[in-house]
């Protein structure tokens, strides 16, 4: 049994056995051979190195026009490999020598070769038997004639554990009947994080090392609640993680029971809970759990894992899908927000240095009218079928929402040109998620209908943390006194010009950091649809008058750790 601790991602436990994603599993057979089979053989071994040659050369094209030239150059190496005379020469005569089956014979120089490099004391040279690997395994499955293993193969109740899971393989997850995930790399809001909180199953990122510690079939216990992965759990903590599950369901059970109730405060402060969604199948459980409209709804994932873009009539019908599905409550439609970790093919973003403070959002959709026009007309189009809003995503100054709104303006004259019914009055909101909007949210409050503030980006922008770098996610604090100040900026700005201001990061969705939102005048919650049941609970039972004192309190702290531990007592206590 071995226990590792990664960066709890998407909260529950989850029991079952472990699929290697990306990772291949040869069984190579070491097989005797006739002498009159060694010409097959080779012929075997060259058709391998042929149809390797045509997938690199491939990749290598497809890499270009996506990545850039300089990417692409990294499989040069590999071609190299491929035409290593000596590596194809020592082949052929043991295969001859030997009477062994060419693809163990292959795999036997592979391992002495990678082995050589891997002894020499030189970078340069070690980061060749990665190569050789790469390569190796290529004309391997090539030789062997078996395929990657991609989430296509994915059966039963599988726990995915791979070096990294992209958010359009989160979205291929979405049709599988998948336990859990857990990953090498990440931290607790990247857009992998967030999906498997859409997927509702537990994940822990950021666990170095572990696609070298578990092995295919392992049994895996995934505490997504306190980042706790166990390999091979004996009896006794099978038993015990059995336990907690059940325990788990009765507390889940007794949040349940106010799921429908409205979430007001013990003196009488209605707050409204939405929910956040990636898709529109989402809609049913955003109601089952109790939500009472969508605060954000996270349009880029309807154009992953696609080659083309879905047309204006595809984003319409989704739209009216929602917006018909949810009335009378109302459903905020966020504006394609791609870039940082969102990786649309279809749209050739050149390669930066940092996504994340690069061609994102608003600016990529204001650099591509095209683009934005077609969804703010379906958007548009969408809102006589039931109470829609939109709002923009990265928004950093009033300058960018005046230009958005100038296409926005467009894009309804197209409409009244073409006969086309829309409600003119639609809410335009502004998402704050960049330090700058926070820091003049006076100005941006003067000229948008509401506010959305975006913690997963304004933490990683206010505290110069990627979010989804588990190298640094010790320092990714939503409670920290910076973050706080700043919500609170927004909130008194916000409430000055007599807007409403809803909050959609992650943070919206932890309770004892609720409380402290909540004293802080916070109007609306927006949060994954599994939590809310729980933050209606918490709401339920405190006043408000309470809560704002607990936020003088808090506002008063020096460190986040203090600030956590200080709204966890308090909640404890509500909780009891
Ligand atoms: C946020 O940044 O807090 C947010 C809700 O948007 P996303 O996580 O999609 O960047
Ligand atoms: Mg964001």
């Amino acid at each position: 049994m071995i226990q590792l601790k990664g960066i709890a991602a998407a909260s529950g436990i989850s029991i079952g056995s472990a699929y290697m994603l990306g990772k291949e599993e040869f069984v190579v057979l070491r097989e005797a051979i006739n002498w009159t089979d060694i010409p097959v053989q080779i012929q075997l071994f060259e058709e391998a190195l042929i149809q390797t040659r045509r997938e690199i050369i491939e990749l290598q094209k497809r890499i270009s026009s996506d990545m850039g030239q300089a990417e692409a150059q990294i499989f040069d190496a590999h071609l190299l490999v491929l035409e290593d005379r000596m590596l194809i020469e020592e082949v052929i005569s043991r295969l001859k020598k030997e009477q062994l089956n060419v693809a163990y014979i292959f795999s036997e120089v592979l391992k002495k070769y990678i082995g050589v490099f891997l002894k020499i004391e030189d970078e340069y040279l070690k980061e060749r038997a990665a190569d050789i690997n790469d390569v190796g395994k290529r004309i391997l499955r090539n030789l062997l004639g078996t395929k990657k293993k991609g989430l296509d193969d994915v059966g039963g109740r599988a726990i995915i554990v791979a070096h990294d899971i992209s958010p359009s393989d989160t979205v291929a997850m979405h049709t599988k009947n998948i336990a859990a995930f857990v990953t090498d790399i990440g931290g607790k809001t990247s857009h992998t994080a967030i999906m498997a909180k859409s997927l509702e199953i537990p994940a822990v990122v950021g666990l170095e090392g572990v696609t070298s510690k578990v092995n295919p079939g392992d049994i895996l216990i995934v505490d997504g609640s306190m980042g706790i992965v166990i390999i091979d759990p004996d009896e006794e903590t099978l038993r015990s993680y059995q336990a907690k599950l059940e325990k788990l369901k009765g507390i889940a059970d007794k949040f349940l029971t106010v799921k429908d109730l409205s979430a007001v405060t013990t003196d009488g402060r209605t707050i409204l809970i939405n929910a956040n969604i990636e898709f529109p199948d989402e809609v049913p459980s955003a109601k089952l759990h109790g939500g009472q409209g969508i605060g954000l709804y996270r349009t880029e994932f309807f154009y992953m894992n696609r080659k083309d873009s879905p047309s204006e009539e595809e984003h319409y019908q989704a739209y009216k899908y929602v917006a018909e599905e949810m009335n009378p409550y109302s459903v905020v439609i966020r504006t394609l927000d791609i870039g940082g970790d969102k990786f649309l093919s279809q749209f050739k973003i050149p390669y930066e240095m940092q996504p994340f403070l690069g061609w994102r959002a608003i600016r990529f959709c204001l650099a591509r009218p095209d683009i934005f026009k077609l969804q703010l007309r379906a958007i548009l189009r969408a809102s006589v079928h039931g109470n829609l809003k939109l709002m923009y995503p990265m928004i950093s100054g009033v300058e960018e929402l005046r230009q958005a709104n100038q296409l926005l303006g467009e894009a309804k004259a197209e409409l009244r040109q073409s006969g086309l019914k829309f409600n003119d009055k639609i809410k335009v909101g502004v998402m704050v998620e960049v330090p700058s909007a926070a820091m003049t949210a006076d100005i941006l409050a003067k000229e948008a209908d509401f506010f959305s503030i975006g913690t997963n980006d304004l933490i990683q922008y206010s505290l110069a943390v990627d979010r989804s770098n588990e190298k640094v996610a010790y320092l990714y604090d939503p409670a920290h006194p910076a973050v706080l100040r700043l919500i609170k900026n927004i909130i008194d700005a916000a409430h000055q010009a007599k807007i409403k201001v809803a909050m959609c990061g992650e943070m919206a969705g932890e309770p004892s950091l609720a409380l402290i939102l909540l004293g802080l005048g916070l109007d609306e919650f927006s949060l994954p649809p599994q939590v809310i049941p729980e933050l209606k609970y918490v709401i339920r039972a405190v006043g408000f008058k309470a809560t704002q004192e607990l936020a003088v309190q808090a506002m008063k702290l020096s460190t986040g750790k203090e600030v956590e531990e200080f709204a966890q007592n308090r909640l404890a206590q509500i909780l009891k």
